[in-house]
């Protein structure tokens, strides 16, 4: 069978088996449902709450300020327009759950909001290994809390999900990024330091030169490496309020026998960023090394609309560089279960009998499977067999007869006779 439609470049189908898919590894359904309920566990443990937001929001809330409009709205998101309103496909979560935590008037909760989801962001990137339009991402977002300790659970709490996963083979790096005018000071000495090598440098960064010169920092290129090497240290800007707050940071974090790097060169993208920035990566993963990333934000609720400041931190992680970390660990992922019951049947009559007793079976609890074509008894085997069913009972006009069925166990082959109304009691008994 075929179709001339694709789905699009950048984006996947999740299907019932794994798959390979220009090299990378998809896996299924049940593998990505696997992994999801380990990321909600790890978050319950640490006491978190889900939220989920739309995935289309205005383009102000994800997009503020005319320098990072230009910049991130025309190159990296999926933007469109509707009576009037621009709207763009998220590209990251954080700003909506600020935006959801404000509308809602969450604080009046009481206390520290701490929260997390998973779904899927949009970037219109080029897309590489590891790299899609269409991606997904799990995060926290600890709202209202601007001690030390929030930023090392924060950070613990990423660290608790790569170690469910057996992933060890990483590395934390950290810096502090000080309060605005520390920043600002800091873009001014970088831009100065960069001028004279306009010229060596990328077409991308030159335009962040003049926009943006703290995203340079993030330079993946060796030879804008080199340049940076010498370059100003935002440390050296960072005022003694924050720099105090880092100090207590890394206490806890050793507290916790976290282990990190300080990276001076280390600054996340966006403005609204303060104090704390950390990234965590995988030397296993190639160019896409970044599993994930996160930091303080304590001036994104007043930029979009609060009255009050309301310090937070956070960190966002890509499910698809989680799966390829897993793999690249070697470790494997959990086995979805087979059905508990597959009823083969012969003949009209048991066809009607085992299509009723299904669904019963199914009301009482039992994953059950049948076949829904009519084919051969030895097709149904097959599939009995294809589906890992734990048992298979076969139904024909001698057991309608005797209201008892040979209830056959598929990896051992033995088989025990048990009446028709025993058979939800014994299967359940052996699960
Ligand atoms: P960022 O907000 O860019 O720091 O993204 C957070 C995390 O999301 C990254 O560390 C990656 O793991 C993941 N990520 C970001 N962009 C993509 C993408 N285009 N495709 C897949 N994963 C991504």
């Amino acid at each position: 069978m075929s179709t001339s439609f694709q789905n699009i470049k950048g984006t996947f189908d999740i299907l019932p088996d794994a798959y390979s898919d220009g090299g990378t590894r998809i896996a299924s359904s049940a593998e990505w449902h696997a992994v999801e309920e380990t990321i909600r566990d790890v978050m319950h443990r640490h006491n978190l709450e889900e939220i989920r937001t739309p995935i289309f929001e205005p383009t102000e809330l994800v997009a503020r300020g005319v320098g990072q409009m230009t910049d991130i709205v025309s190159k990296e998101m999926f933007a469109f327009e509707r009576s009037g309103t621009n709207y763009v496909l998220r590209p990251e979560i954080t700003a909506p759950v600020m935006r959801s935590f404000l509308q809602h008037h969450l604080e009046q909760r009481g206390g520290v909001q701490k929260l997390f989801y998973i779904g899927p962001c949009f970037r219109a990137e080029q897309p590489q290994k590891g790299r899609y339009r269409q991606f997904h991402q799990f995060g926290v977002e600890v709202i209202g809390a601007d001690d030390p300790r929030a930023d090392a659970e924060t950070i613990a709490i990423m660290m608790a999900i790569y170690r469910a996963f057996g992933v060890e083979n990483t590395s934390l790096r950290i810096n502090t990024l000080g309060m605005p005018d520390a920043r600002a000071k800091f873009v001014n000495a970088l831009r100065d330091y960069l001028e004279p090598y306009e010229d060596d440098l990328s077409e991308t960064s030159r335009r962040r030169l003049a926009k943006n010169p703290l995203r340079i920092l993030d330079t993946k290129l060796d030879y804008e490496q080199e340049i940076l090497a010498n370059a100003p240290a935002l440390t050296d800007f960072v005022e003694a309020d924050s720099r105090e707050h880092y100090e207590r940071v890394k206490t806890h974090l050793d507290d916790l026998s976290i282990e990190y790097e300080e990276d001076p060169l280390l600054v996340r993208g966006l403005d609204y960023y303060t104090r704390t920035a950390f990234e965590l990566e995988s030397p296993d993963l190639g160019a896409q090394s970044a599993l994930a990333g996160g930091g303080r934000y304590d001036l994104l609720a007043e930029e979009i609309g609060s009255s009050q400041p309301v310090p937070s931190i956070g960190f966002a992680a890509g499910m698809e560089r989680l799966f390829l970390a897993i793999e690249a660990a070697g470790n494997d992922l959990p086995e979805p279960a087979g059905a508990d019951v597959f009823f083969a049947s012969l003949g009209e009559d048991a066809e009607r009998w085992v299509f009723r007793t299904v669904h019963r079976f199914r009301r009482e609890g039992l994953h059950v499977a049948h076949d829904l074509k009519g084919r051969s008894l030895k097709s149904q085997m097959k599939e009995a067999n294809r589906q890992d069913a734990t048992y298979a009972i076969i139904i024909g006009g001698n057991e309608l007869e005797a209201g008892a069925a040979q209830v056959k166990h598929m990896a051992s082959g033995e088989q025990v006779e048990v009446p028709f109304d025993g058979i939800v009691d014994f299967v359940m008994d052996r699960k």
